[in-house]
């Protein structure tokens, strides 16, 4: 499949996964795009779409963890931003995705 397409079907597959858990692709569709291609490139280099902002530790049930989307296995901390960590998605009820600053987990109350 050529990365163009396989982009697309990222988009699908993901936007069916993140909806359910109340997300939704950041309206930055420049960032959107940028992110999608990097996991295309990682996926064709490692096998999995990881994600493109967090380090792999080539130890597989740690990877596992940041497969995108990787939001079920950080909830709490990206719910508390509304955000993922990259900025690919965010809650649905968010339109101005810029007002989102990363937080590390351990400034995350209860983390
Ligand atoms: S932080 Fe966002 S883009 Fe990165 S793997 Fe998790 S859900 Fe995907």
């Amino acid at each position: 499949m050529n990365p163009e397409a396989r982009k697309e079907a990222l988009r699908h597959f993901h936007t069916r996964v993140v909806e359910a858990l109340g997300y939704k692709f950041t309206p930055d569709e420049e960032l959107a795009d940028f992110l999608l291609e990097q996991e295309v490139k990682l996926e064709a280099e490692h096998g999995a779409p990881y994600c493109p902002c967090q380090g792999r530790t080539e130890e597989r049930a740690a990877d596992m963890r940041i497969v995108c989307p990787c939001i079920p296995y950080h909830r709490r901390h990206f719910d508390a931003m509304r955000r993922c960590w990259c900025g690919l998605f965010v809650h649905q009820d968010v339109d101005d995705p810029d007002s989102l600053p990363q937080i590390p987990v351990d400034q995350i109350p209860g983390e």
